[in-house]
């Protein structure tokens, strides 16, 4: 037999689709509408043409440059860009968002997207023999890691409201000990936990075992946990510049956490591939991260747009959950979920539908700019005539 006996336990994630055979307006993968800042576009020009010797060599293999610029953009914003104030070019944090300590380099670890940062937290901290705890609709790239390494999960059924049952998913993780992770804001609901829920969740469980927040959807309104980073040594946040930072397509994530998950991480990483993030993504990560003003605003205009299609949304029949990201969940009274995907498809418009039992009935769909949300608008009215 020519595969593995390992490959056949594989479930690879299917991601919203790419398509190539007509341009859509991409509503469907919680992608950035708007581009990296022009201080961005212009450090990669420069990178390319005044060092291109630089393209022959390998990257610095631990990023520290990018690091560097990981931890000041934190210090800056505080870790959520939306509430975030601007003073002429600099950041300033928002009152409820300052941190209690300055983050350092060495508690930043960067890697080829967050996918691959979340795929080394599972190799590194979940084990076979134990479970570990998940909401049951959450970022549906855990199950494909946990499968992946052989994990075994405990799913926690979410609450009535769709958020997260943090009792039980508490009570399940001091009976697995194996640890727990989930998305706040959590997706595809886009419903965040309060700081101080994520604090008693940290008080209650055991210290011993891992606990990952993944913030990928943070800087758009919810509250983040590099605070409590200082207390709990056994908490790792994930974060990314896919949705935020306008860089899905340069491939950036990166856990904040004690430096010493940070060095195990690092040896995970040197394990698999010593130089994950190319030179260009260095470059263009660190440039991003130095013109923190430039996200600011652009995480406001998604916010912006997003509680105004929100407010279209229930004004034309649709249940829609009050959203801290860059995506609306919701489902109409009369059309199901894939109807209006096809329908809004033929359209020229793409939004996610996920088939799991339980969420059929909903879609999902991204935050674009003012323009592309109107012409959503426009094909859902038509749609649910
Ligand atoms: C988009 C997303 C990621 C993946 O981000 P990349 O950095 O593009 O790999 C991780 N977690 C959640 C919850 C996401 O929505």
């Amino acid at each position: 037999m020519l595969m593995s006996k390992r490959m056949s336990g594989l479930h690879p994630y299917v991601p919203g689709e790419q398509p190539k055979d007509r341009v859509y307006i991409k509503l469907n993968a919680n992608e950035n509408p708007y581009p990296p800042s022009e201080s961005v576009q212009n450090a990669v020009l420069e990178f390319v043409k005044n060092h291109p010797e630089k393209m022959g060599l390998y990257p610095d293999p631990d990023s520290n440059e990018l690091r560097a610029a990981i931890a000041d953009m934190l210090n800056q914003s505080g870790g959520v860009l939306c509430r975030a104030k601007i003073d002429g070019k600099k950041v300033l944090p928002s009152d409820e968002d300052k941190l209690a300590f300055t983050v350092t380099p060495d508690m930043i670890y960067c890697g080829n997207g967050s996918d691959e940062v979340l795929s080394f937290l599972f190799y590194a901290f979940f084990d076979s023999s134990k479970k570990f705890v998940m909401p049951e609709f959450t970022y549906s790239f855990y199950p494909v890691y946990a499968g992946f390494y052989d994990i075994p999960i405990d799913c926690v059924p979410l609450k009535a409201d769709w958020s997260l049952d943090t009792s039980e998913m508490i009570k399940r993780a001091a009976l697995n000990n194996g640890g727990i992770i989930f998305a706040n804001p959590n997706a595809p609901t886009g419903i965040g936990l309060k700081r101080s829920d994520v604090l008693q969740m940290l008080k209650a469980a055991n210290q011993d075992e891992i606990f990952v927040v993944d913030e990928a959807y943070v800087d758009f309104g919810g509250e983040s946990c590099i605070s409590l980073l200082s207390d709990f040594k056994n908490l790792v946040i994930v974060r990314t510049f896919s949705k935020s930072l306008c860089g899905a397509g340069q491939r950036l994530g990166y856990i904040v956490a004690n430096p010493e998950l940070v060095n195990i991480v690092t040896t995970v990483k040197n394990s698999v591939n010593h130089f994950p993030i190319d030179a260009i993504a260095q470059v263009s990560g660190t440039a991003a991260c130095r013109d923190v003003a430039y996200y600011v605003d652009t995480s406001r205009r998604i916010v912006q747009e997003r509680d105004k299609f929100y407010d279209f949304l229930k004004e034309n029949g649709f249940f829609v959950i009050k959203s801290q990201t860059n995506f609306l969940f919701a489902k109409h009274q009369k059309i199901g979920g894939e109807k209006l995907y096809k329908a809004v498809k033929e359209n020229g418009i793409l939004i996610r539908h996920f088939a799991t039992k339980g969420i059929e009935e909903f879609v999902r769909i991204s935050i674009g700019t003012p323009h592309q949300m109107e012409m959503l608008a426009q094909a859902i009215l038509k749609a649910i005539k």
